[in-house]
């Protein structure tokens, strides 16, 4: 049996939630579709000592401030699951869990949503799904001869697994910093960036990592320079761990390998490293498989969007992916604004 609703969001996260929260405000019927068994989203599913780049003030959505968490400045990641499972309550979102959704396709004046619990056919749709689901691992010579332990991001958990093991950390971003603090005083660490890390300075929290994101939208829409975003202020946000072992010189860099054997990682100068685990850190990539049957234009990945709404079909947005679905949209502090927007276009174009 096909359900029928205005809008159908797919993805439950902290996107989702945001334009729920919104759509709610305007008084548009929607549903949201959420693959997980509970609320939270990715952060659910991160590594233990995870903790926000952000105090909570900087880190909340639209409507409710994220409650500081008691004797951390930082929140940890289960304090960001309890905030957004109290949020969908407070506003009482209509989220149904355990649905993934398979496919959209066109229906008509509609849009019909294929889940494996069902069809939706709606007058818009919002995909939130977000990356996490998405782990990217580059195309390195001698992956697959490695016989150690290759993980990404998304399967790491604790420093508990690899006492005393020689890892390899891959990626210069939070994820590779922040995981290759976690595990220095641990294991016999390699942190290993494409180039030398950059961190941002010491003071900096969300509210300045949305500005900068803001500030380039801003220049960008008027044709004007690319002010760089968030990248010109760094790629490392030092949060007190990072902070504290990169203070020990716990955290020297080497420059990429050039390929992996089967038990060691080879430098440029051919000198060899041998390893136990190699920890890909190497990022992610939008969660839009769903969409493909629609054939939306974009490059690299990306459907071309005009702030949220797709260039080929206004009537299905994206949310939160990055910047180019709305300034820091893939933060908690950013995603409010595009949020709003999209629900405010699909508001017209419901009314139209
Ligand atoms: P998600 O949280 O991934 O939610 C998407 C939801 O959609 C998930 O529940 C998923 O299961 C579901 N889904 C996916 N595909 C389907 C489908 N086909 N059908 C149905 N459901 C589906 N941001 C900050 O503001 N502060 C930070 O400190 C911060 N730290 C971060 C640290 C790391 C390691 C990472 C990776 C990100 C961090 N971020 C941070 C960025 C961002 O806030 C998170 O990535 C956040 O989880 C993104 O929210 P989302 O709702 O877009 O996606």
């Amino acid at each position: 049996m096909t359900q029928r609703t205005d809008v159908v969001v797919i993805g439950g996260g902290q996107a989702g939630l945001a334009a729920g929260y919104h759509l709610r405000r305007l008084g548009i019927e929607h549903v949201i579709l959420d693959a997980q068994t509970a609320p939270g989203g990715a952060w659910q599913h991160t590594w233990d000592s995870l903790h926000l780049f952000s105090p909570a003030q900087y880190s909340s959505l639209p409507g409710r401030l994220m409650p500081a968490q008691p004797g951390q400045t930082h929140p940890d990641a289960r304090h960001v699951v309890e905030y957004l499972a109290e949020y969908e309550k407070r506003y009482e979102l209509p989220v149904q869990r355990g649905v993934w959704v398979d496919a959209v396709h066109r229906d008509g004046t509609c849009l019909r949503v294929a889940s494996d619990s069902g069809e939706w056919q709606a007058r818009a749709v919002i995909g939130a799904t977000g990356t996490w689901t998405r782990p990217f691992i580059p195309a390195v010579p001698g992956r697959r001869e490695f016989s150690g332990r290759q993980l990404h991001t998304v399967q790491y958990k604790s420093p508990a697994e690899f006492a005393g093991l020689r890892v390899i950390v891959v990626g210069g971003g939070n994820s590779g910093a922040q995981i290759a603090a976690d595990l220095a005083s641990v294991a016999e660490l390699t942190w290993v960036t494409r180039r030398p890390p950059r961190y941002l300075a010491d003071d900096i929290d969300g509210r300045a990592l949305f500005d900068a994101a803001t500030a380039r939208r801003q220049a960008l829409d008027a044709g004007h320079g690319d002010t760089g975003g968030v990248a010109s202020l760094g790629d490392i946000v030092a949060v007190p761990p990072v902070r504290s072992a990169r203070d020990a010189g716990l955290l020297p860099a080497k420059p990429m390998f050039t390929r992996l054997t089967s038990t060691a990682v080879e430098w440029a100068d051919g000198t060899l490293a041998e390893a136990d685990a190699v920890v890909w850190c190497t990022g992610f990539r939008p969660a839009l498989a769903h969409f493909a049957s629609l054939r939306l234009r974009g490059t690299r990945g990306h459907i071309a969007t005009v702030g949220t709404r797709t260039v080929d079909d206004p009537r299905i947005h994206l949310l939160g992916y990055g910047d180019w679905t709305g300034p820091a949209s893939a933060t908690l502090i950013g995603v409010g604004r595009p949020a709003r927007d999209a629900a405010r276009e699909i508001a017209s174009l419901l009314s139209g």
